[in-house]
């Protein structure tokens, strides 16, 4: 079974509780990194700089503590497959309906993988 890297467990520490429970879900049947959870003043300037965020501090939802964005990617990395991007949307998708249907969570979920424009693949974020 898979699990999180010390890394990813860390940064998806820093996320909303229901972005880590469907997190911690998904993990157990597919092997997927956390890129990013909460961004604090200095890694939003640097992420806003790099042209990684399009929003100035404190406006993305990765500056809410807890984070209110999740950045995730299939393990190994490949940027190139975009595919594997949709199918593990898909899979957290799903696990979120169901646990949502549940009541585990109580969130909704908002993907920028369907963004009409500038699409952010491994972006995810409670609906507001
Ligand atoms: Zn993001």
């Amino acid at each position: 079974m898979p699990s999180f890297s010390p890394k990813s467990e860390a940064r998806l520490s820093t996320c909303h509780p229901d972005l880590q429970a469907v997190c911690r879900e998904l993990i157990k049947q597919y092997d997927f990194s956390v890129l990013c959870g909460r961004r604090n003043k200095a890694e939003q300037d640097a992420a806003f700089a790099a042209g990684n965020s399009r929003l100035k501090y404190p406006q993305s939802k990765h500056n809410a503590k807890p984070s209110l964005a999740v950045d995730i990617a299939p393990y190994p990395i490949d940027w190139s497959n975009l595919a594997r991007f949709r199918e593990m949307l898909c899979r957290f998708d799903a696990l979120a309906r169901l646990m949502l249907e549940r009541g585990e969570i109580e969130s909704e979920f908002e993907y920028g993988a369907d963004w009409a424009r500038l699409k952010d693949y491994p972006h995810i974020e409670i609906k507001s």
